[in-house]
């Protein structure tokens, strides 16, 4: 049908608009980031209430007019309502999504990154095993990786040669010998070194053991990298 598209999407951000629709920005795995107006979901009675509630991810049928994008229907594959029920999984969901939409452009595709945000949105919901910090520190690690900005790791990123001892900086990007360190730079121990280097092997999934302080060491290199404060991922930070 002209001037319809059917994509795969997760609602980044949702916001009223109007007096019953609601704006949302869908992180969509064809085409990248759009943002398209679902109308009427503001009434509890709307078909696409559910549809237009973040984090919700499904198959949107849209509809082009006049150049924007509408919601005609959706089919919805998940809404990850465990969420709701714990404050701190759902501070660190809204992180991972503003940080997407930081990353995502319209007409540019990231299945990777998707894909990723799809099985962390998972984890964070139905996944009583793991803090979320587990769940979300390797989230961050492969996401600089997919945005051009992954961390150094293999040699010193400032001398460029073999790490001796170690700390992190985010300036130089990654993990630096101590001796040309800073004092106050994080002390990177062996065994963060090693959750840092499986964080980034193999298939997503979260890490073991206690990454609590690697997950904040991170977070403030995405700030640093992307330029961008992230005020759910600082709200959350401070649930702990
Ligand atoms: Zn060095």
């Amino acid at each position: 049908m002209p001037g319809t598209k059917i994509i795969n999407a997760i609602v980044l951000r949702s916001v009223a608009y109007r007096d019953f629709d609601r704006m949302l920005t869908l992180f969509s795995r064809e085409e990248g980031s759009i943002s398209a107006c679902a109308r009427g979901a503001h009434k509890p009675s709307s078909p696409l209430s559910a549809a237009a509630t973040q984090f919700c991810t499904g198959e949107y049928v849209l509809e082009e007019k006049n150049g924007r994008y509408y919601v005609k229907t959706c089919m919805l594959d998940g809404a990850f309502y465990p969420l709701r029920e714990d404050p701190r999984a759902l501070s660190y969901a809204a992180a991972l999504t503003q940080i997407c939409e930081e990353i995502v452009q319209a007409g540019d595709p990231n299945p990777e990154l998707y894909d990723m945000l799809l099985r962390a949105l998972t984890y964070l919901s139905f996944d009583k095993e793991h803090d979320a910090t587990n769940v979300v520190f390797p989230f961050l690690m492969r996401t600089m990786v997919l945005s051009g900005h992954g961390v150094m790791l293999t040699r010193c990123a400032s001398c460029g040669g073999r790490i001796v001892d170690a700390r992190f900086d985010d300036e130089a990007g990654g993990v630096i010998c101590a001796r040309h360190a800073s004092r106050n730079l994080p002390v990177i121990t062996g065994s963060d070194m090693q959750s840092m280097t499986d964080a980034v092997r193999g298939e997503y999934r979260p890490s073991e053991g206690d990454v609590k302080r690697l997950c904040r060491i991170l977070g403030i290199f995405v700030r640093t990298r992307l330029e961008r404060d992230f005020t759910a991922l600082t709200f959350a930070e401070n649930m702990e």
